[in-house]
């Protein structure tokens, strides 16, 4: 032994650099063991009868038990929404609703710690997202559509707006409460009202919002709540409501497309994507490492707008993929509610198989796998960050969503074919360029069909700033004024 490392031994600073536990107490949070559905601003048992227990995905340890809604109580649900509409909510005037709205927002700040708690515990996203992405983002979408409420006149000049009536609204289990805010905030400025479903696997942080309603006054039946799985998303379609707005899988967007099609009523479909993340050779490579991994392994790459296909201009190829392996290193997956974690567990025991069924495809066609040496823990639903090199276009992981922490990587040489391949997708609702040339990024721009183009950063989020795709990831709009017109009609 020499000298130094003896005395590393006696020394008693840690010789590694490793990180201690640093969980979030999760005591803010009390949970009731059962929920009902919300309706009329009270809690109703299910007339179903179903009840099914929701779980923490880190542990699969059960949460609380939730209602399964069936017909007649999204018809009760529908029918409190339709006589809050009809006696009230849609003849306040903008600025009476603002007030609901503002409350709501504030109410969301004041509580945003266990909101984030509770988040992280059903969903399994990291703490330090859930905390400084999800509630922050929900807050702001309150605030800022509390700000349109009374000028809804202004935003359309010469229209003379109107709300639509009541709205049926279906949110996927990526981001639970801020897909609520993005659904729920537009909506009720505008003056519908809602019957809004959760997804089956993230009800709890949709069912505390029903205690911040209430904490807002916010009159009853102008929100409601009902929890299920699909089948009770199926009756919401089929009730008697006069839009729907979905957030979910292209092939059930494509399917209430369907349904609904000649019903009359009005629809919008935030669906999948399979975004290009496309790094020039001219780029700050650090800077684009860092936009990848946030591309992708942000939210364990459960983002419809994910950078999930990365495209290298050919000279810097190698030279990304070797620090993007090294940074990969870096990431610490685990416990969600630890603060130093970066990649939390998989939302679901179904995605998890569903994302291991598509790297197996992608090893069998040929393409390479990459992982970083990392201990996941044993219960649970986990999957390490990965990325794919030597993948062809046609392979299935650089078509598919993937919807988890799985990179394909791909290389182009000029401009044209870049764009060429960013485009050589069904869906189109996202896509990223890192180049230091402002003439670069806005000939990408005008090229890339994609509803957002972030230029120089990647997952950048603002209520003012409208969100959707093109293709197959959807149409309308979410976000900034775009975001009320599904909820208007004009006269
Ligand atoms: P779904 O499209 O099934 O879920 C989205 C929402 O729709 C959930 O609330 C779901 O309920 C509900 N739903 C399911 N079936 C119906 C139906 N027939 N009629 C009305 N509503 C319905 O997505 P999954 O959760 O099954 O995820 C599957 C894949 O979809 C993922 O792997 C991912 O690729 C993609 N996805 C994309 C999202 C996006 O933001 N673009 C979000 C979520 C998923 P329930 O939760 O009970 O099934």
């Amino acid at each position: 032994m020499t000298d130094v490392e003896r005395r590393r031994g006696a020394s008693p600073v840690p010789a590694g650099w490793d990180y201690a536990p640093a969980p979030e107490a999760r005591d803010i949070v009390r949970l009731k063991e059962r929920y009902g559905l919300f309706v009329g601003g009270e809690w109703r048992e299910p007339r179903s009868g179903e009840r099914y227990a929701t779980i923490d995905p880190a542990s699969e340890e059960p949460l609380a038990e939730v209602a399964q809604a069936g017909r007649e109580d999204v018809a009760l649900a529908v029918a409190a929404a339709r006589d809050a509409f009809d006696n009230g909510w849609s003849r306040l005037p903008g600025s009476e609703r603002a007030k609901y709205l503002f409350r709501i927002a504030r109410i969301l700040q004041e509580r945003s710690r266990e909101l984030a708690v509770l988040e992280s515990l059903n969903g399994g996203k990291p703490i330090k997202e859930s905390r400084d992405v999800d509630l922050p983002l929900a807050a702001a979408h309150f605030f800022y559509y509390a700000g349109w409420a009374d000028k809804l006149e202004y935003a359309f000049p010469n229209r003379r707006p109107r709300p639509v009536g009541v709205a049926g609204q279906i949110i996927p289990w990526n981001f639970p409460l801020l897909m609520l805010a993005w659904k729920v905030a537009p909506a009720l400025a505008c003056g519908n009202t809602v019957v809004l479903k959760p997804a089956e696997t993230t009800p709890l942080t949709a069912l505390l919002f029903c205690d911040v309603l209430r904490q807002a006054e916010v009159p009853p039946g102008v929100v409601n709540i009902v929890t299920g799985d699909g089948r009770t998303g199926a009756e919401l379609v089929a009730a008697d409501v006069d839009k729907i707005a979905f957030t979910g899988s292209t092939e059930v967007g494509k399917a209430i497309q369907r349904q609904l099609a000649g019903t009359g009523k009005r629809l919008t479909l935030e669906l999948g994507g399979k975004a290009a993340n496309v790094i020039f050779d001219d780029a700050p490579l650090d800077q684009a490492v860092e936009g990848i991994v946030n591309g992708i392994y942000f939210n364990q790459g459960h983002v419809c707008c994910a950078g999930s296909r990365l495209l290298v201009q050919e000279s810097v190829y190698e030279e990304v993929i070797r620090r993007l392996k090294r940074r990969m290193g870096t990431l610490r997956v685990g416990d969600p509610l630890d603060k130093n974690t970066d990649l939390g567990a998989i939302n679901s025991r179904a995605q998890l198989e569903k994302i291991e069924a598509l790297v197996e495809a992608g090893k069998e066609e040929g393409a390479e796998i990459y992982q970083p040496p990392c201990r996941l823990p044993e219960k649970g639903y986990w999957f390490a960050p990965t990325v794919f090199t030597s993948v062809a276009q046609s392979y299935r992981i650089a078509q598919e969503e993937i919807f988890g922490p799985v990179l394909s990587a791909l290389t182009f040489r000029t401009p044209d074919e870049a764009v060429e391949k960013a485009n050589n997708t069904p869906y189109g609702l996202s896509a990223g360029v890192w180049t230091e040339k402002g003439s670069r990024i806005l000939w990408m721009a005008e090229r890339l069909r994609a509803g957002v183009i972030w230029a120089n950063t990647y997952n950048r989020f603002d209520p003012a700033s409208p969100f959707g795709g093109y293709k197959e990831s959807g149409f309308g709009r979410e976000g900034g004024l775009h975001g009320l017109e599904p909820y208007l009609e004009f006269e």
